[in-house]
């Protein structure tokens, strides 16, 4: 059994590769799942115990057995193995079966009376326990999940990147935000960073992509779902890859090597905003098709004067106090406002 020193990530490769399904469903289906995944970029293997569902009546995990099931994976494949706990029951388990990573998911995070519940029953544990982001982007309480641990004595820890709730993003399940990653890795600079590209897509072709994005930022981890039948898997179906696309998504890596990567990190940023505004943009003219059969319905003019100039003035109010000019506020706002003009134009 591999030796965890105290600067546990140095233990492992770069990246360390955590991967397996996203929820235990049967001995088979994990042991399976483990034989297939490449020991040469997978270290350790995850699987969900107990699932936290958003709504109920849905399968919320197989509960102690599976932990049984976890400890023949670790027999048979030498992977470590890790889980997601959320109470004070679920840590007396884990540490029964001798699980040996431990992750806080996003919706525990949030909440610092569960983070705390977690925090005294894994008081001075040597395990390595990583912490996800909260689902909404508060670094405090991410920062705070962390002090509460230290404040039980454990040290072992690392953060999990597994992006942040939106109202909508046909990108994106869980949007990520790698400025607010890397403002706490800057402030934790000895704390390990893995990026869960599984969370933050909710679909598998998006994943590749997350994975390079996320190893230019010099990540130094990755927790990825995998399943032998994706779409029959009891939860997070949409998201879950074969076992065997690990080996072939690392083996295609080639770091590029930075000139300057204050540079690089800020034009991602850019990049990342500038596709934020294409789908904003996307939303803002689906409404005008909606509003043009409003007003085919009610007979009204495509075009109001009126209403276009005062919020034209409030627009170009608002982009002073922010800090843009009122030549580019117009110019921005007339375009999309002809474009708006020439969608309605052609439903009426
Ligand atoms: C998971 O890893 O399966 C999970 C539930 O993650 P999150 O807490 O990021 O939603
Ligand atoms: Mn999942």
């Amino acid at each position: 059994m591999k030796k965890i020193e105290p600067n546990w990530i140095n233990s492992f490769k770069k990246p360390l590769i955590i991967s397996g399904p996203c929820s235990a469903e049967n001995e088979n289906q994990i042991l399976e799942i483990a034989k297939r995944l490449d020991p040469n970029y997978v270290e350790i293997f995850r699987a969900g115990i107990w699932k936290p569902r958003t709504r109920p009546n849905n399968f919320e995990g197989i509960g102690e057995i599976g932990l049984k099931w976890l400890n023949k994976v670790k027999k048979k494949t030498g992977f470590l193995v890790a889980i997601e706990v959320a109470n004070k029951i679920h840590v007396e388990l884990a540490l029964k079966y001798d699980i040996d990573i431990i992750w806080i998911g996003a919706r525990s995070t949030v909440n610092p009376f569960t983070v705390q519940e977690i925090a005294e029953s894994l008081k001075d544990t040597n395990k390595i326990i990583l912490v996800k982001n909260p689902i909404n982007p508060d670094i405090d309480l991410w920062i705070g999940a962390l002090e509460r641990l230290m404040n039980k004595g454990i040290k072992n820890l690392g953060v999990i990147h597994r992006g942040f709730s939106i109202y909508k993003n046909l990108k994106y399940r869980n949007i990520p935000n790698w400025k607010l990653a890397l403002k706490f890795k800057k402030l934790y600079p000895n704390i390990p960073m893995l990026c869960d590209p599984s969370h933050i897509c909710g679909n598998r072709e998006g994943i590749f992509e997350v994975i390079k994005k996320a190893m230019n930022f010099n990540y130094e981890g990755f927790i990825i779902e995998t399943h032998c039948d994706p779409d029959k898997a009891l939860s997070d179906s949409y998201q879950q890859i074969l076992p065997e696309k690990i080996k072939y998504f690392f083996s295609k890596i080639f770091l590029k090597k930075k000139k300057n990567l204050k540079l690089e990190y800020k034009r991602e940023f850019i990049n990342e905003l500038d596709e934020n505004l294409i789908y904003l943009l996307s939303d803002r003219m689906i409404l005008s098709e909606k509003i043009a059969i409003i007003k085919k319905i009610n007979n009204f003019l495509v075009f109001q004067p009126k209403r276009w100039e005062s919020l034209i003035e409030k627009y170009i109010n608002l982009g002073n106090r922010l800090g843009l000019s009122k030549t580019f506020i117009k110019k921005i706002f007339n375009e999309i406002h002809k474009e708006s003009i020439n969608i309605q134009n052609k439903i009426i």
